[in-house]
């Protein structure tokens, strides 16, 4: 079978090359978009995402700030921290870098965000908005493979569609678009989990799988129909002695087996996590405008 690589680098230029027309508008305004990234304690992989993140803001001559707090900041703190830039003008997107040290209420402090500067589409609100099927910022992550299905224009509609992953950023998000009635919706979904019974049943009778677990190569090739599209949200690493870091990163599916039996498949690296980062600019960028309407 000719399978196709839905590139991320791809659909992630066209994007860019859209939202650099939009920045240029609002350069001409006196506006230049500017993210403030709240990263708490030194977590190496949040500091790496955080500067992966500030480095493309620049690429785009986009502003972002990075405030790097104390992994046992008081919680009252950090809320006075949100509310400070929530109030502040020059900030249009905010986002809070998880997963956040366990003394601290995650659900608080994503509340605390202002869902006008709610860019990582986390806040309550912005979830419910999402749900009732007129969404406001869509969460990165489930906001990229939507991009990926539309660029590679693979029809959802009335196609069998499993999500595996119920996390309140990738896998409920990704599962109600895709049974949203919208072009790149109205798909008959379904959600598994870790106790979803057999698995395979469900995953050998989908046209597409959207896999957002965290385990390396947990779907195999006898877990999937001929044909089937693939989009590999998961990100892991898996010990690796041929590579100079020790180790490399791969995805949920394992790719090299089953690539000769699906229609499409997203790599990991170079598949849904580039577009993340380009969905943070573009619902910055977004943010920007709406704040100045
Ligand atoms: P979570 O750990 O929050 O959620 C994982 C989900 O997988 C849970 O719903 C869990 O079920 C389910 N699960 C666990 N084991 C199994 C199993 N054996 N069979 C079926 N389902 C299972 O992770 P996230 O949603 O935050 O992230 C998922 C993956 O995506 C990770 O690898 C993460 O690194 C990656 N990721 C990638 C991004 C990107 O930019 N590409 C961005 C964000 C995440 P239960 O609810 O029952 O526990």
């Amino acid at each position: 079978m000719d399978t196709v690589i839905l590139k991320g680098k791809d659909v992630s230029s066209r994007i860019k090359d859209n939202l650099a027309v939009q920045i240029s508008n609002l350069k001409l305004k006196g506006i230049i978009p500017c993210l403030a990234a709240i990263i708490v304690g030194k977590n190496p992989a949040s500091k790496l995402y955080v500067n992966s993140k500030a480095k493309t803001f620049k690429n785009m001559n986009c502003n972002s700030e990075i405030f790097t707090l104390d992994s046992d900041i008081d919680e009252k703190d950090l809320l006075l921290i949100i509310e400070k830039i929530n109030n502040d003008t020059k900030f249009h997107g905010i986002l809070v870098q998880l997963p956040l040290p366990k003394h601290l209420n995650e659900e608080k402090i994503l509340e605390k965000i202002k869902p006008e500067k709610d860019v990582d589409g986390f806040h309550p609100k912005n979830q419910g908005y999402l749900m009732q099927g007129n969404p406001s910022f869509i969460p990165c992550t489930p906001y990229g493979c939507l991009k990926i299905l539309e660029y590679y224009n693979i029809d959802t509609n009335g196609k069998n569609i499993v999500v595996i992953g119920r996390s309140n950023i990738v896998g409920k998000p990704i599962a109600s678009l895709l049974s949203q009635n919208t072009k790149y919706g109205n798909g008959t979904v379904t959600l598994c989990h870790s106790r979803t019974n057999n698995l395979s049943d469900f995953t050998k009778k989908a046209d597409i799988i959207v896999a957002a677990v965290g385990i390396p190569n947990l779907i195999k090739k006898d877990m999937i129909k001929d044909g089937a599209h693939i989009i590999d949200v998961g990100i892991n690493r898996i010990d690796d002695t041929s590579k100079d870091k020790g180790y490399r990163v791969v995805g949920d599916v394992d790719f090299d087996n089953v690539l000769d039996k699906v229609s499409s498949i997203t790599p990991v690296p170079g598949g849904v996590g580039v577009m993340t980062v380009t969905m943070l600019l573009s619902n910055t960028v977004k943010a920007a405008f709406n704040q100045i309407k």
